[in-house]
């Protein structure tokens, strides 16, 4: 098991902080994690564990709001539910956010996306199994080896989005995260449209 390696256990520093998040990233935000909710695309297994989160930039920064950790259960989560990312270092596996509480490991994915172009204003992370095998290698794939949460999965993420051909795609599945699969667009819906074109076909 060399891939283990190395292995950085994240860590997520949480500033305890009432955020007011702006109306105009708060609501499509809220609307479409419903929307991905109720098709079960984010949500919790039978054992509890959450799975799934939503992301929107804040515009003109490397920052963004998250869908944080333990709310795969909730129907509707509000304003609370949302930590702001401040800061990521990918290579030490540590993270800086703001709010009620802390953003999971998954969120230095979301940040691998963001930071690779600057018009992309949204990141879905949806589980599925259905979907995962069916476009495992038909996509883009990150490799199999990378396991989700450790720094090379961030790597990985760089990797795959230099690739010109995936901005119009706009979509990956992340080979050595089961189930796992990423999207992204300019805005909220654009990349929730994404997830749901994929669970039409
Ligand atoms: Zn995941």
């Amino acid at each position: 098991m060399t891939h283990t390696e190395g292995y950085l256990k994240f860590s997520c520093h949480l500033t305890t902080e009432a955020l007011q998040i702006p109306t105009a990233l708060f609501t499509p935000l809220n609307h479409w994690r419903r929307e991905l909710w109720l098709k079960h695309l984010i949500s919790s297994y039978p054992d509890g564990i959450g799975y799934g989160n939503i992301s929107v930039r804040v515009p003109r920064s490397n920052q963004f709001y998250i869908s944080g950790t333990a709310t795969g259960k909730i129907p509707e989560l509000d304003q609370t539910h949302y930590p702001l990312v401040e800061k990521c270092d990918p290579a030490q596996n540590v993270l800086w956010c703001r709010g009620h509480i802390r953003a999971s490991a998954e969120s230095m994915s979301h940040a691998a996306v963001y930071e690779a172009n600057p018009d992309i204003g949204s990141v879905v992370h949806i589980h599925n199994r259905e979907l995962w095998e069916r476009y495992l290698d038909i996509l883009p794939t990150t490799d199999k080896t990378v396991e989700y949460g450790t720094p090379a999965m961030a790597a990985e993420i760089s990797r795959i989005m230099s690739n010109p051909a995936i901005l119009d795609r706009k979509i990956f599945v992340m080979g050595g995260h089961e189930e796992g699969i990423m999207a992204f667009g300019k805005t909220v819906e654009e990349a929730a449209r994404v997830i749901f074109e994929l669970v039409k076909n």
